[in-house]
């Protein structure tokens, strides 16, 4: 397969969208597995109670599973939480369980709530360097649909945010309120976030609406938005119930192909 270029330092970031069903998830794991089959080090921490990556990625994360709620609650450190992926070499996950659901009424009251995920990460760096394990390449973190303590720790652990946007209906509804809050953490803390990456998903070329929003979306955003768009598939959205990625499920499905070079555009950014 095709080798994708090492960033200068590990990249870490948070897919972002507080509405549910737009596609973090699946991007989230794709993109994450697209990079690691072109030979990147990549880990994927599931901070979504539901732990939809988590099974996307054929990791286990019953309710007895050392997890991201440990690192958060607990102070696990994450070389602890963290399982190699089954499917694809150096693929990285920290699971997320049900006991997720409580840690954003159970951060409330910590010290440097907002900071725990960043913090944790810090020293998993730390750790993994000091141990003379290879750098990781890129960190994607997954978020709920909410714009709770959870995706607060995620904006304030991560250097950039990427955005999937379905190309459908209300596609832009909530977005500025996304940026807003976006804007505020930029403000108060942490200086160094961006939104970087926007990808447009579950794209139905057949339809005028989906080539409207793509174009408006594009026009609002430039910069942002990747070339590589991702189609309504079929075989995305089926590969997770097999507990994997559509980037092994059928790799070469237009899926597949989709995501490997949205990967590589973000990879040569
Ligand atoms: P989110 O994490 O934003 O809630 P998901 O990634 O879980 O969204 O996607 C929501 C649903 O849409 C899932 O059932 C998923 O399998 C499906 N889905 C996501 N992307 C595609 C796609 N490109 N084509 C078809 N179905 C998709
Ligand atoms: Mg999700």
């Amino acid at each position: 397969g095709r080798r994708l270029p090492r960033p200068t330092k590990t990249r870490i970031l948070t897919v972002a969208n507080q509405k549910g069903g737009v596609g973090k998830t699946t991007t989230t794991v794709n993109i994450a597995a697209a990079l690691a089959s072109a030979g990147l080090h990549v880990l994927v921490i599931d901070i979504d109670p539901q732990g939809n990556a988590s099974t996307a990625l054929g990791v286990p994360h019953h309710a007895e599973i050392d997890s991201i709620y440990d690192v958060l609650i607990n102070d696990f450190p994450m070389s602890d939480v963290i399982q190699e992926c089954p499917d694809i070499d150096h693929l990285y996950c920290a699971p997320a369980t049900i006991h997720l659901a409580g840690a954003e009424i159970e951060l409330v009251s910590l010290v440097a709530r907002e900071q725990r995920l960043r913090r944790a990460i810090d020293e998993y760096v730390k750790f993994r360097q000091s141990n003379g394990e290879e750098r990781l390449d890129f960190i994607f973190i997954d978020c709920p649909p909410s714009l709770g303590l959870l995706t607060v720790n995620a904006f304030c652990a991560a250097n950039e945010v990427m955005i999937p946007i379905q190309c459908e209906y209300y596609a832009l509804e909530g977005l500025s309120q996304l940026l807003k809050n976006i804007e505020m953490i930029q403000k108060h803390l942490n200086s160094d976030l961006t939104v970087s990456t926007i990808l447009l998903t579950m794209y139905d070329g057949r339809t005028n609406l989906a080539a409207h929003v793509a174009a408006d979306v594009r026009e609002h955003f430039p910069k942002q938005v990747l070339r590589a768009l991702i189609p309504r598939s079929v075989r995305i959205s089926e590969a997770p119930s097999y507990q994997q990625t559509v980037m092994t499920y059928d790799p070469s499905s237009t899926g597949a192909l989709s995501y490997l070079e949205a990967a590589a555009e973000l990879a040569e950014r």
